[in-house]
């Protein structure tokens, strides 16, 4: 019988940290979805609305360090997948740049396996939350659900939980769990839970609370103490107008009309229409992290920016044809302070959904998962730990062929080529175990799928 089998010239296995096989799954957010923080005004707010000028400040960026835990099923099971920690974490960077505070994932990422813990109520949560805490860093917990309705919550002594499903592309859920736990309230603070109708004005004061009004007077004192965020009354999630201001108008207790500021973070409004937190919202968040939190900046993790170069790769070659099939190796060019790069492959050209995702430190990955006689469609990312915002290579293309490799050769028991990888003008030295004689076509192969040699041999035994 005559086989022909094929002989790359670099033989890569590299150790792969995580390899993610199947399509990536959509989230779903509700508009709905509710906030469950229970914290009220923390004492440590009350006391620094009394006299903010007391309090440090600092014109450094605050740089804070977070352990990521994701919460699966009992099996390993339902995990939010890495790619998307790492774009909500750059989602959560993004919306915090104005108030000079940066987040960098400090550690290796954390998987809890607990079915409990991955649907918890606030009892099973708190339990979670008190098991895994690691000191002097931001706790963020990703489970599929923390509670019945609810987007997340912040604890303010143990960290954030946030539902998976709140973590999509454009959600802002985990910034405004993160403003909770950086001390902020709610600007409608004192409404929660308040039933009202809207169409009456406001009472002059809701339990203890005085209720904010347009004019500012107790601003200072009155809905969350902030007297840059405007009265807000609505404790229910809301859509905006086009100017990103409530739909519905509210009159305070004199009789004066507004509309709710949909750009705050901390409100209700849907995440289409919040971006920001107010000046004094952020001074104050700062000032939290340079008191209260003073310890979390002194964490001994090297941050280093990321190269914006572009990634450069080497193979497979644009366009190639590799005809090995089982046999397909990917290399790209490392970028300096990448810590983890990120390989996506499909057949599809827009990558939507990933077939194969492979997450390593190394810069080759060999693949023997693909399919015969398929366009392949792949890219590229690389990350490190402070910047989670991927650099991402263009999208290059490649066809399979539909030879079989040389270890699917029953015949074939052993197979060694050195040096390799191999440099131009070096001899090669190839070593065939044979169990039975069989006559084959030896082909030699760039990594990029170009011939370099190809011969028939008779082989015998041994
Ligand atoms: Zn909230």
């Amino acid at each position: 019988m005559k086989h022909s089998f094929h002989l790359s010239a670099i033989f890569c296995c590299p150790f792969l940290c995580l390899t993610l096989i199947g399509p990536a799954t959509g989230q779903v957010t509700s508009p709905h979805m509710l906030c469950g923080t229970r914290d009220g005004k923390v004492e440590w707010l009350k006391k620094y609305q009394q006299n903010p000028e007391a309090y440090p400040k600092s014109s450094d960026t605050l740089f804070l360090p977070l352990t990521i835990h994701v919460v699966g099923t009992n099996g390993g099971g339902g995990y939010f997948s890495l790619s998307n920690v790492l774009r909500s974490v750059c989602t959560l960077n993004e919306d915090y740049i104005e108030s000079g505070i940066q987040f960098y994932i400090a550690g290796a990422i954390d998987s809890i396996a607990n079915s409990t813990y991955n649907n918890h109520n606030f009892q099973t949560g708190s339990e979670m939350m008190s098991l895994y805490h690691v000191p002097n860093t931001v706790n963020c917990y990703i489970p599929n659900s923390p509670g019945d309705g609810l987007c997340g919550y912040s604890d303010y002594n143990l960290g954030i939980t946030i539902a998976k499903g709140c973590l999509g592309p454009g959600d802002h859920t985990f910034a405004h769990e993160m403003g909770h736990y950086l001390s902020l309230p709610h600007p409608f603070w004192g409404w929660e839970g308040f039933d009202h109708d809207y169409s009456e004005p406001a009472p002059v004061q809701i339990n203890d609370a005085i209720v904010e009004r347009v004019d500012g007077q107790y601003c200072n004192i009155a809905g969350d103490g902030f007297c840059d965020t405007p009265p807000d009354y609505l404790n229910y999630r809301w859509p905006c107008d086009g100017q990103s201001n409530s739909t519905l108008i509210q009159t305070d207790p004199t009789g004066a009309t507004f509309q709710s500021d949909g750009t705050l973070i901390m409100s209700y409004s849907y995440d289409n229409c919040s971006s920001r937190f107010s000046e004094q919202q952020s001074a104050a968040m700062r000032a939290n992290i340079l008191t209260e939190k003073a310890e979390f900046l002194n964490n001994d993790t090297q941050l280093y920016p990321l190269s914006t170069e572009p990634l450069t790769v080497y193979s497979p070659e644009e366009g190639s044809l590799q005809e090995e099939y089982k046999n397909v190796t990917f290399t790209w060019g490392a970028i300096p302070h990448a810590d983890i790069y990120m390989l996506e492959v499909s057949p599809l050209a827009s990558l939507n959904p990933v077939q194969f995702r492979y997450i390593q430190a190394d810069t080759t990955v060999f693949s023997n998962v693909l399919l015969k006689n398929k366009n392949y469609y792949w890219r590229v990312s690389a990350y490190n730990n402070w910047n989670t915002c991927l650099v991402t290579s263009e999208i290059f293309t490649f066809k399979t062929g539909s030879l079989t490799a040389a270890h699917d050769i029953a015949s074939l028991t052993g197979m060694s080529i050195r040096p390799n990888p191999v440099s131009a003008g070096q001899n090669i030295s190839l070593n065939l175990t044979i169990s039975e004689p069989f006559e084959g076509a030896v082909e030699i192969l760039r990594p990029s799928g170009q011939k370099v040699f190809s011969e028939n041999w008779q082989l015998a035994a041994g």
